[in-house]
């Protein structure tokens, strides 16, 4: 199994509810570790940038101001196979789909503020994990 790094974001309705502590613990119980964190107000503009492969999306101008509501914390979460890992404890999109236990069936609100954002894939890990850090940022 290969040691991956991902891309997380807890959401603002996460953030909101004082509730980032809760999450993290999901993500360290399930073997990720936290090597870069920050708490960040996204601008309109790096929302859309961030978001910009659903631009034609009808839910898109939704998402980018749900996104810009409230501050996030974006985090470099490392562990083996972290991205799919990632993925499992995070749960489907839509909370109401999500499997019991995943962080979006216990802390999600809708399918948009569903508390967390996860990399989907290697390519789209290394680019979302540039976007908001440095190689100096993140200590394994
Ligand atoms: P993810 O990879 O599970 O986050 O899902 P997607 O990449 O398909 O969607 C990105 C984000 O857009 C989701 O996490 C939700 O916050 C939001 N989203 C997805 N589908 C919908 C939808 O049908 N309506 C709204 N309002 N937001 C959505």
């Amino acid at each position: 199994m290969a040691i991956e790094r991902t891309l997380s974001i807890i959401k603002p309705d996460a953030t909101r509810r004082n509730i980032t502590g809760a999450i993290v613990a999901r993500f360290e119980e399930a073997g990720l570790r936290v090597v870069a964190q920050r708490r960040a107000h996204l601008t309109q503009e790096q929302a859309e940038q961030f978001y910009a492969v659903h631009r034609e999306r009808a839910f898109f101008e939704d998402l980018c101001t749900f996104m810009t509501s409230g501050p996030v914390v974006v985090q470099v979460l490392e562990g083996e196979e972290a991205i799919s890992r990632n993925r499992e404890v995070m749960g489907a999109t839509n909370p109401a789909n999500a499997d019991e236990g995943t962080i979006r069936r216990d802390f999600g609100e809708s399918v948009e503020a569903n508390s967390v954002h996860g990399s989907d894939a290697p390519e789209t890990a290394a680019e979302e994990i540039g976007f908001f850090f440095s190689q100096i940022d993140i200590v394994g």
